[in-house]
Order: C-alpha cells, then sequence, then structure tokens
C-alpha cells in the first residue's frame, strides 16, 4: 500500500541515512508524525539553522560557527601539534577521547582509486602546507584510517611534506582493548604486529 506523498516523501528522505533501510526510515517518520506538530517544525528548523550557521574552520577545517574555530583560536592548544584526519567526523571523536590537545587539520575527503580520487586536490594541500608556515609545527600525527583509502592518504600525505622538516607519525592500530587474540581477525593480527612496540625495560 503507498502511503501518502508527505510521508512517503520523508522516508525517501531518511532512507539516505547511512545504515537506515525502508523499514527504520518508515518507523522515524511515523515516529515524527506521531510527536505532533511542535517536534515535526523543531526537527526541520534544526537541520535548518545547522546549515544556515555552520561552515567550516578556514584554517582546520573543523565545523564551526566562528571563524577561526574554537579549537584553532584556543591559546592553550599545543601548537607544535599537527593531527590529519579524513573527516570531522575522525576530528570530533579524537577530541572527545579528550587525549589530544594539538591542532588539527581535516583533509575532507581520502584517496579512493575506485572512485577516480587518486591524489590529494592542490587547494587543500596548499591549505595544509600554511598550516606550517603559521605554527612552530613540530609533528603531524597522520590519523587516517586503517583502510585501503586511509593507506593510500596517508602515503601521499608523506610524499606532499617530503620537505617540511617535521617528526612524521601515523596512528597505531591493531588489538582493541579489552579484546582477545583468539578472537581478533588476520588483517587486525597483522597491523597489530606490524605496528608492535619496543617494551622500555
Ligand atoms: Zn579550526
Amino acid at each position: 500500500m503507498a502511503l501518502p506523498e508527505p510521508i512517503e516523501h520523508l522516508i525517501s528522505l531518511l532512507k539516505r541515512f547511512p545504515g537506515v533501510g525502508e523499514k527504520s526510515a518508515r518507523r522515524m517518520a511515523f515516529y515524527v508524525l506521531q510527536q505532533g506538530a511542535g517536534y515535526g517544525e523543531e526537527l526541520a528548523q534544526a537541520v535548518l539553522s545547522m546549515n544556515s550557521r555552520l561552515t567550516t574552520c578556514e584554517k582546520c577545517g573543523n565545523l564551526t560557527e566562528l571563524q577561526p574555530c574554537p579549537i584553532c583560536s584556543d591559546p592553550l592548544r599545543d601548537r607544535s601539534l599537527l593531527c590529519v584526519t579524513e573527516t570531522i567526523e575522525d576530528l570530533v571523536s579524537i577530541e572527545h577521547s579528550g587525549l589530544y590537545n594539538g591542532l588539527y587539520f581535516v583533509l575532507g575527503m581520502s584517496l579512493s582509486p575506485l572512485e577516480d580520487r587518486e591524489s590529494l586536490p592542490e587547494n587543500v594541500l596548499h591549505r595544509l602546507l600554511r598550516r606550517f608556515e603559521e605554527y612552530p609545527i613540530r609533528e603531524v600525527i597522520i590519523a587516517t584510517n586503517p583502510k585501503i583509502e586511509g593507506d593510500m592518504t596517508f602515503y601521499a600525505l608523506l610524499e606532499a611534506l617530503r620537505d617540511v622538516p617535521v617528526k612524521k607519525s601515523r596512528l597505531a592500530y591493531g588489538l582493541p582493548v579489552g579484546g582477545s587474540i583468539e578472537f581478533a581477525d588476520r588483517v587486525t593480527l597483522h597491523a597489530a604486529l606490524e605496528s608492535r612496540q619496543e617494551v622500555r625495560e
């Protein structure tokens, strides 16, 4: 049975969310409907104001209402560390960990041979290299994902920063904390072996 057009329209929009199928989209649409007009209006307004008020930081690419973003303008952040991520979501995850106090640079993309993205765009590289003129950076932490795209992006970044005299590092990856070797898949185990660290006695 076809539902009335307005709700079908909402379902078709919700279905485009990552990981949301027809059934979940329908459940969400009916939920919005049942909450009444106030909730629906607030939801629509939240999307509108997110789009109109948020922009990306011209220095680091983080999501922000101010230029530069609160991280870039925070005098307490360590300006000798620069962490490069593929996406804003990755920046947010690292930021939520509370373990990092340096600056960021969001590429906003990753290389992908399947999607015909085989090199980093000139404007992105230009913005990245400018960070080294502005800040006294000593180390770049390349926080790309442990996947083919992340690997390709990592090597492209190494190449692009070849002549920049700073320490370059990449996030180590391997066994999840609390996990067990027995249940780790081969790729994870391989990565864990590759990124093993020397034990200091
Ligand atoms: Zn910023």
